[in-house]
């Protein structure tokens, strides 16, 4: 979670009726976060801002920061699951950073709520390639650097030359090497909100990355196609090992816990059958961790991002 600085619960609503003054684009109170999550589940944001661009936002984190009220950055929601009280604080969707650009040589720049397809089809169209993988993730380029989202062994940070952070109230530059990342994880620090990335591509023949996409789109056709609102995977893969070959080892394929359910399709996929709360999700979660330490001694761990108030 961005920004951890809580504040008490009395004052807190003097200060968000405040701070809904300030913001040029978009702001909402008490807006449910069920209604911005692939999960269909999760209470209300005290604040939900869409900033219109970046001096927005800045004016906005310096209100939010000189109140200590809290905020999380989010992509369109396809990896969180928020908890049933909600979020204390404002939740922050840079889906109006989404231009895309070319900057030179092989280099392609998309702001962090550009939608990861059109970065590839951007590409495909100035003879780059490289990052098809990302095609069928869904969410934007912000979710996808934090999570260094990826497919096929491939991680889209490896394809990261630099990131324009907004960090403690100034915009600056990072190039890839100064951060920490691995497997489905950037370390950032609190409350830091990725901008933009550029990414360092390959030319490539357009007709050779629409195979790419026309591939890939095919194959999650065929193995995601889970029927229910879900969040992809939910677990990551321990080091060398399939968290859904484990999990149906452990005999939890189509466990149910209220709305949520181990998908009969996809076995590392929790889907929302209808009705779920956040609760029934890590009820089960819990119930599924605890099965597959016990038939194989591996401890799962969340791939989805859990936030919100306990
Ligand atoms: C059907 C399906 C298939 C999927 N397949 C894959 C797959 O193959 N590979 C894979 O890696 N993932 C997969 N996912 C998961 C998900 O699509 C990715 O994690 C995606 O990158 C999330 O993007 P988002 O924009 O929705 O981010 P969100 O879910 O909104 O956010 C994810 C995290 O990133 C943070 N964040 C978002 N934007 C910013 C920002 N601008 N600055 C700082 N932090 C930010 C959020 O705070 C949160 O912690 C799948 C999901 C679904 C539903």
């Amino acid at each position: 979670m961005a920004a951890g600085r809580s504040i008490g619960p009395i004052d807190r609503g003097k200060k968000l009726k405040h701070v809904a003054m300030e913001i040029r684009g978009q702001l909402l109170r008490n807006e449910p976060m069920s209604l911005h999550t692939s999960l269909k589940t999760g209470g209300p944001a005290d604040l939900y801002a869409v900033p219109e661009d970046a001096e927005d936002l800045q004016n906005l984190l310096t209100r939010l920061g000189d109140r200590n009220i809290p905020w999380l950055p989010i992509g369109r929601g396809f990896n969180l699951l928020v908890r049933d009280k909600g979020f204390r604080g404002a939740v922050i969707s840079l889906e109006r950073f989404d231009r895309i650009t070319a900057v030179g040589g092989s280099l392609i720049k998309a702001g962090a709520g550009a939608e990861n397809l059109a970065v590839v089809r951007y590409a495909q169209r100035m003879g780059l390639g490289g990052i098809g993988f990302i095609s069928g993730i869904p969410g934007t380029i912000g979710g996808a650097i934090k999570m260094n989202a990826g497919a096929y062994g491939e991680g889209i940070l490896a394809r990261t030359d630099h990131l324009t952070l907004l960090r403690n109230g100034t915009i600056r530059d990072f190039r890839i090497e100064e951060l920490d990342y691995g497997y489905r994880h950037l370390r950032l620090e609190d409350g830091d909100i990725v901008l933009a990335a550029v990414f360092r591509l390959d030319e490539r023949e357009p007709h050779r990355t629409e195979e790419e996409i026309s591939k890939d789109l095919e194959l999650r056709r065929s193995k995601h196609n889970v029927g229910y609102p879900s969040a992809g995977s939910f677990f990551k893969n321990p080091h060398g090992q399939s968290a859904w070959r484990l999990i149906d080892a452990a005999g939890m394929r189509g466990a149910k816990v209220g709305g949520a359910q181990v998908s009969e399709v996809h076995s590392n996929f929790l889907v929302n059958t209808g009705g779920a709360t956040t609760q029934d999700f890590l009820d089960l979660a819990a119930i599924v961790i605890g099965a597959v330490f016990a038939t194989s001694g591996v401890t799962l761990e969340e791939e989805v991002r859990i936030v919100g108030e306990i």
